[in-house]
């Protein structure tokens, strides 16, 4: 029996883990910003590495005995220059989040314009939400993405960026699925003299294997989360110019965090020496190639994709007019009823509260990591429409959710 230590410890908090083992295995887990850790992660992060208190940076610590955990942070770095090319990398964030928030410290004062993609339309809480921090320390200003096309629209944006005269401006999205145009972006922010953030969170994964487009080089910061579609151990990580390393470090310890989390970075090592083998190449094609076979049987069913499809590990639904309206809040209860596990999202122009949405963000990465392809995303695509036009019905879902079970198995 797995947690055995755990359960000595506290029954209810090993039941509790367990439960959740026994969901990961019945369910289609879709969540667009959740994976499946490795062994080799799990381990790393599970480690004695969580017994030291890891204050500063390799080579710089501020207590002894340090040339372990220098080693395992020294090779997490070198492992993420190879991946993306960075000059400078830092991977001590407990967070995507706060490697964005060391970013805006590291070089803007408070006050200062960001201009980020609106929250409905895929933006970031972090990127100057007033539900955010950020919010509170800078003036926030909005693109928009084109209501008809679900797309980004490069001129508009040029425009905003004239009216709005930012002093950084946000790439990287959390529900965009298709391509971006980092040079463009890049030119956009340079013709108003501001920094540019591309947030990979959702991408890194994608762009370390080169299927999607890499910003490293062309903007001056990139920051992401590590266990998204990267899959390593739980955390962020700042990629930049070395122009602004020292800021970037300092933004982050001592002023934004105290000690690094050494067994995160340590699964963030392990899972970045995974992702340099090509295996991780054919996991991320397999994710992607999910993401479009979804895409195509949901659309052949009648389901309105946003854009029509995806590049990426993300298929957005718009709910309107097909599937009697549903909001998305309530798509989400059918499909969790039904054992598929994704969530509401607000969906390009979307009329309705983010609460309730209009939309459902379906992700690939964890079934891809769990070997799904070919006909198996049709059935998924199957077991959904299923699901949303059995919305209300609990006995009919809770059958769906057996199939599911079976499915998985
Ligand atoms: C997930 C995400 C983050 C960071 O999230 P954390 O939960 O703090 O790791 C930042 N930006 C975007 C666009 C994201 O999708």
């Amino acid at each position: 029996m797995e947690y055995e230590n755990v359960e000595r410890a506290d029954r209810a908090v090993a039941e509790a883990i367990r439960s959740e083992a026994r969901l990961q295995d019945e369910s289609l887990m879709m969540i667009a910003s959740e994976n499946v850790a490795s062994p080799a992660v799990r381990e790393a992060q599970g480690s004695i590495l969580t017994n030291r208190n890891a204050l500063g940076y390799p080579d710089s610590r501020l207590y002894p005995g340090s040339e372990n955990i220098d080693e395992v942070e020294a090779l997490a770095i070198a492992y993420s220059k190879e991946l993306w090319g960075a000059d400078h990398v830092n991977v001590q964030p407990h967070s995507g989040s706060l490697a964005n928030l060391a970013v805006y410290l590291a070089v803007l004062d408070p006050g200062d314009r960001l201009l980020a993609l609106h929250p409905r339309d895929g933006g970031h809480i972090t990127h100057g939400s007033d539900l955010h921090l950020s919010g509170d320390l800078y003036e926030t200003h909005h693109y928009e993405l084109d209501p008809e096309t679900g797309r980004l629209d490069y001129e508009a944006i040029a425009r905003r960026a004239e009216e709005v005269d930012p002093d950084m401006i946000i790439s990287g999205y959390s529900a965009y699925p298709r391509t971006i145009d980092w040079e463009r972006f890049q030119e956009i922010a340079a013709s108003v003299d501001a920094y540019h953030l591309a947030d990979i969170a959702h991408l890194s994964g994608l762009i370390a294997t080169g299927v999607f487009p890499s910003p490293v080089g062309v903007a001056e910061f990139c920051t992401g989360s590590t266990y998204k579609t990267i899959k390593t151990g739980r955390g962020g990580i700042i990629l930049c110019d070395e122009e602004y390393g020292e800021a970037v470090d300092e933004a982050l310890f001592p002023r934004l965090q105290g000690g690094a989390a050494m067994p995160n970075i340590a699964g963030k090592a392990a899972g970045l020496a995974e992702a340099l083998d090509d295996e991780f190449d054919d996991y991320v094609d397999r994710t992607v190639a999910d993401a479009e076979a979804l895409a195509d049987a949901l659309a052949e069913r009648g389901v309105d994709v946003v854009t029509g499809g995806t590049d990426t590990h993300i298929v957005l639904v718009d709910l309107r007019g097909s599937h009697s309206d549903l909001p998305g809040s309530e798509a989400e209860r059918a499909l969790e009823a039904a054992g598929i596990v994704a969530n509401k999202a607000s969906v390009p122009g979307d009329p309705r509260y983010p609460s309730d949405a209009s939309g459902i963000r379906f992700g690939t990465t964890s079934l891809a990591a769990r070997g799904f392809e070919g006909a198996a995303m049709d059935a998924v695509a199957d077991l959904i429409v299923r699901a949303l036009d059995s919305a209300g019905d609990e006995g009919a879902l809770e059958e769906l959710s057996a199939e599911v079970a079976t499915l998985c198995e």
